[in-house]
């Protein structure tokens, strides 16, 4: 089977570290995660783009660059709990596994859910747990995290999310309106909450009670 290394290597020099990112555990995960195989088999030679990728039911896998990103700002450690919000594919999972002690990822979609377990278990992932659900109200069952990344955009941060974060707790969203949005850094620090602002970003809506109404745009 094809190991698109070298695509690897080169999408982690020219869109990765070239902007800026340089956290080593971050790199080197992403040296390291087939990202093709999240992906259909048709849909491999796409994998390493500069770009999303469709994966279904209106969904993407997102763009390299803003998963390094998103993974930078979140600052997970070897120990941590982390939530992951919007499965997709479970790439983005897949990363935080390879840096964390353990992952939540949780899908509103039950079929990117099963196969991004089905991915998930064919690498040999044994501290990724994949659920199916309304991430807005995040997993109160395997609450408190260390780290909560949601990969779907918010009108506004949820709450079940902010009161999910454990006592020093991060928590990396697109926040903004349905077409336009900034990725927002929260922390915890016992009940205040402090809030920073990164880039403007652009993703699907986090659809659900603490989030948007209505349905996935096609
Ligand atoms: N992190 C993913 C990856 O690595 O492939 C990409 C996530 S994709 C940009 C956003 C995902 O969030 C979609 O799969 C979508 O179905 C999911 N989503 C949207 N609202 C959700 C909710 N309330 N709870 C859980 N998942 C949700």
């Amino acid at each position: 089977m094809e190991s698109y290394q070298a695509e690897r290597e080169r999408m982690v020099k020219y869109q990765i570290e070239a902007r800026g990112i340089k956290d080593k555990r971050v790199i080197k995960a992403m040296q390291s995660v087939p990202r093709h195989l999240f992906l259909p088999k048709e849909s491999w030679s796409y994998a390493y783009g500069d770009s999303p990728v469709r994966i279904g039911r209106g969904q993407t896998i997102s763009q390299p660059y803003i998963v390094a990103l998103m993974t930078e700002l979140l600052e997970v450690q070897e120990a941590h709990r982390v939530l992951d919000v919007g499965t997709g594919s479970g790439y983005q999972a897949a990363i935080l596994g390879e840096l964390a002690a353990e992952v939540h990822t949780i899908e509103r979609h039950p079929e990117l859910a099963e196969t991004a377990r089905q991915h998930l278990i064919d690498l040999g992932y044994q501290n990724i747990h994949v659920h199916v659900g309304d991430g807005t109200l995040g997993y109160p069952p395997a609450a408190f995290y260390d780290r909560i990344i949601a990969a779907a955009s918010a009108p506004r941060v949820p709450d079940p999310l902010l009161q999910q974060l454990a006592e020093g707790g991060r928590l990396v969203l697109p926040v903004g309106s349905r077409f336009s949005q900034h990725l927002e850094v929260w922390t915890r620090q016992g009940e205040k909450f402090k809030k920073s602002n990164s880039i403007p970003v652009v993703f699907v809506p986090l659809i659900g009670e603490a989030g948007w109404d209505g349905d996935d745009p096609d």
